[in-house]
């Protein structure tokens, strides 16, 4: 796979990480647990959307544009760091909030993420939840036009094809770090939301006949929603880069069973892996994507669905600067 066909601008300190988490792997008793530090990805503090930002915003630069539009949910990680990139490439950012949690507290409406967003300056528009947000995009690119601008959409979380190749490049980059370290991987974990990451890390494993069952865990919606959704830009990306074919369904794994109450609502052990992840590695993780991705994957090792793996690893997406918009929803005594 030749990804430097596809314009690209530089956005991430890459490769991140792959670090062995020697405490965490006692503590749960089951296979050695590995980390892949996208929460390291460098832009406004790091996470998995400045991967497929690099794409994204490539091909905007690749268009000329002047400005980028994009959404995501008050608090999104994505749409911090696609107003960062905007910055750094010197281009206006145009973003749209979707209002979904009702009777939000104040630090949700203006902390963590949303504190950012304003650092970076961007053009922040509110909507109720449940907008049809590709016409809302539209009609402000059709303004940014009338003004004598260049507009570029990229979609919520930046999950198209385009913004799926940072995640075919990933995949790249961590079987190589493997390879390099002489470490067998026998399965790879994250979080899934709206399906770039996973769809991208498919590609690029079956691209390169790997052979490492991949696993995501849902923080939205229900199993068969979200293995479809995975499904289709899985296979929608494998065509962009001329391997057609290479996805099968069965390739297509997200376990939902960890999303509780619904996307970015908490869960006692969401709770219980983010101070767990803190107070035995030092890392931070996240309460509405990484901790509940954590939270799977502790609960798998614990009711042994890893038994045969020796080495598994955990592609730690990013989000801690939410943290301090959830502050109200976390409990510090565990
Ligand atoms: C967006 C996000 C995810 C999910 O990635 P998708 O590509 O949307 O499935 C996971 N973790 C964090 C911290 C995110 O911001």
């Amino acid at each position: 796979m030749h990804l430097s066909r596809f314009p690209r601008s530089r956005l991430a300190h890459l490769p991140t990480p792959l670090e062995f988490l020697p405490r965490l792997t006692e503590s749960l008793g089951g296979p050695n647990i590995y980390i892949k530090r996208d929460d390291c990805t460098g832009l406004a503090t790091g996470g998995n959307k400045t991967r497929k930002l690099e794409f994204a915003m490539g091909e905007a630069q690749s268009l000329s544009a002047d400005t980028i539009i994009s959404v995501g949910a008050v608090q999104s990680n994505h749409v911090r760091q696609t107003a960062a990139a905007a910055c750094k490439l010197g281009m206006k950012c145009e973003l749209l909030f979707e209002n979904r949690i009702a009777d939000a507290s104040s630090d949700y409406k203006t902390s963590g993420n949303v504190f950012l967003d304003r650092i970076y300056g961007a053009n922040i528009r509110e909507y109720d939840k449940g907008t049809d947000f590709s016409s809302a995009m539209e009609s402000i690119a059709d303004d940014v036009r009338a003004n004598g601008g260049r507009p570029y959409i990229i979609p919520g979380g930046a999950s198209n094809t385009v913004g799926a190749l940072g995640y075919v490049n990933c995949a790249y980059e961590l079987v190589s770090q493997a390879n390099d370290a002489g470490l067998v991987l026998d399965h790879i974990v994250h979080a899934t939301g709206s399906a770039g990451t996973q769809a991208g890390l498919l590609v690029g494993l079956k691209a390169i006949h790997a052979k490492i069952p991949l696993l995501g865990i849902g923080v939205a919606v229900d199993r068969p929603m979200q293995e479809q959704r995975v499904y289709d830009l899985a296979c929608d990306t494998a065509d962009y880069i001329g391997a057609s074919g290479i996805i099968k369904r069965d390739d297509v794994v997200a376990n939902c069973d960890y999303v509780g109450d619904g996307y970015g609502v908490r869960t006692d052990a969401m709770n219980d892996a983010v101070l767990g992840l803190a107070r035995l590695e030092g890392i931070l993780a996240d309460p509405v994507y990484s901790g509940k991705g954590l939270a799977g994957m502790f609960d798998l090792v614990q009711k042994g669905f890893f038994a045969d793996a020796k080495n598994i690893v955990f592609v730690h997406t990013g989000g801690s600067a939410a943290l301090f918009a959830y502050r109200d929803q976390l409990n510090l005594d565990g």
